[in-house]
């Protein structure tokens, strides 16, 4: 993407560079990122409009070479919960937009079971913001390049829950190696900064992997009943 001289200026009276450090969460250290790690200086100011400027911009790791363009998120951006999945696959990376393939219809059929829609007191995104080729699994090093942008977008939303679908999301989340098996049914929480308060975290079954596996499709009915259970205990 070409930034506008306006867009350039504003970036640049914001002091982004081309080196910082990943930020710890929970206290625990992120993912460790190599000595390349290349981001946006100052992240931690960016408002919602220069956050997906800046992704789309975004050449941190070698998937700006293949994507067709990145896919930042969609939905409210002062909704109550965050729904967070891995990675856009092919109809994602050429509309834009994450779960419009057949996993998002899926997906938009689960929010109506608990009387939720997209874009309405809802949010989207993924780990990563620009499709791996094939579809294959996302690099432990393209997740630490992209994981502060979510860890933003999670401090500019302050969501009241999180749903985290499929093992990257969760791991990644939850700075965690465990089984998607051992991590459902518990509420967990996230913090962006350890300042933060926590927010909780329910783990559930990617709408792909439903797509393949559609027994267990209760489990992950089980899954939203303990997220809408955690959301409304907050009211
Ligand atoms: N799978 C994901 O994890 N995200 C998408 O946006 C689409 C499919």
């Amino acid at each position: 993407m070409n930034y506008s001289a306006e867009q350039r200026a504003r970036l640049q009276a914001m002091g982004m560079g081309p080196l910082w450090m990943l930020r710890e969460r929970d206290g625990t250290p992120a993912p460790s990122a190599s000595a390349e790690v290349r981001s946006v200086k100052n992240i931690d100011t960016l408002d919602w409009d220069v956050l997906e400027q800046t992704v789309a911009a975004c050449a941190a790791c070698g998937l700006c070479k293949s994507r067709t363009q990145t896919v930042f998120g969609v939905g409210d951006r002062k909704a109550d919960w965050l729904l967070i999945g891995e990675a856009p696959g092919q109809e994602e990376d050429t509309r834009g937009k994450p779960f419009v393939g057949q996993a998002g219809k899926l997906l938009d059929n689960m929010l109506k079971a608990v009387g939720l829609a997209r874009g309405n007191n809802v949010y989207i995104a993924n780990v990563l913001k620009c499709r791996p080729p094939n579809n294959r699994n996302p690099e432990p090093s393209e997740v630490a390049q992209c994981a502060p942008y979510l860890q933003r977008q999670v401090k500019l939303l302050q969501p009241k829950l999180i749903v985290v679908m499929g093992r990257f999301a969760a791991q990644t989340l939850l700075n965690s190696d465990a089984s998607i098996a051992s991590l459902r049914g518990k509420v967990h929480h996230y913090r962006a900064h350890p300042e933060d308060a926590a927010i909780p975290v329910i783990v559930t079954y990617h709408p792909a992997y439903l797509l393949r596996t559609p027994t267990d499709k209760a489990k992950s009915w089980a899954d939203l009943c303990l997220a809408q259970a955690t959301f409304q205990q907050q009211q």
